[in-house]
């Protein structure tokens, strides 16, 4: 069985991963090695964020002690979500700075990531006295999946996306999810994420998609 080590220390991406992915794989997340140090997101996309963090967890996972890692498996994929909120009226904002939104009005010396509030306050501010009709949004994810030792077959590093359409609509609403959840509505659909509940998130979101993907690739493996 593939053992995939999930590289985020956000609890709400872990517990949609596992959501979505089910029993077909064993799933440790970065609670099943010792404490790492934290890796700068300092790329201009998803995809190379992903991969960052994918390759810079593997590399550090590998130079543990082998017997702090014997429980993780023998043939282990590390598998690291980068992901984020794109509106259109922004051209394209909050995009790959989605996690420290706020933070960024706070001057280049802030490093770290701001609360969902700050950020949904935020970006209700902006997007003030924009249309209906102009509101259109969407949630990007970029999986990138990495073999945690290279072993022959050695496999490419890979990466699969996914994206969820929808809008921002002018209030938050409900108490499901995390992030911008309260104020997305994804498309066909008249309630936020964070209203829809967890089920009906994890059947449509951009995640549930680059997901659905990865599970084709690993299948595909056998
Ligand atoms: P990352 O850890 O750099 O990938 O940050 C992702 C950020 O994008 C999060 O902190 C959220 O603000 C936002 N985000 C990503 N996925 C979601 C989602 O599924 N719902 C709500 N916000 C999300």
């Amino acid at each position: 069985m593939i053992s995939l080590l999930i590289a985020t220390r956000n609890r709400h991406k872990v517990e949609e991963i596992r959501a979505v992915l089910g029993s077909r794989f064993r799933l440790h997340s970065l609670e099943a090695v010792p404490k790492l140090p934290p890796i700068q997101e300092d790329q201009q996309t998803f995809t190379g964020n992903a991969l960052k963090k994918a390759r810079e967890t593997a590399a550090l996972v590998a130079a543990l002690p082998e017997a702090s890692t014997r429980g993780l498996g023998a043939q282990v994929l590390v598998l690291a979500d980068d992901s984020g909120l794109e509106v259109d009226a922004l051209r394209g904002a909050p995009g790959v700075h989605s996690a420290r939104f706020a933070a960024l009005d706070t001057g280049w010396m802030t490093s770290g990531n701001s609360s969902d509030s700050e950020n949904n306050a935020k970006l209700l501010r902006l997007l003030e006295g924009v249309a209906e009709s102009e509101r259109t949004a969407r949630f990007r994810c970029v999986l990138a999946c990495v073999q945690l030792r290279p072993a022959e077959p050695r496999q490419p590093d890979r990466t699969f996306e996914g994206v969820c359409e929808g809008a921002i609509q002018y209030r938050a609403a409900g108490r499901g999810g995390f992030g911008y959840d309260p104020l997305f509505v994804p498309e066909g659909q008249t309630l936020s994420f964070a209203e829809l509940g967890a089920e009906m998130k994890n059947r449509i979101s951009h995640r549930f998609h680059a997901l659905q993907k990865l599970k084709g690739a690993l299948a595909k493996k056998g």
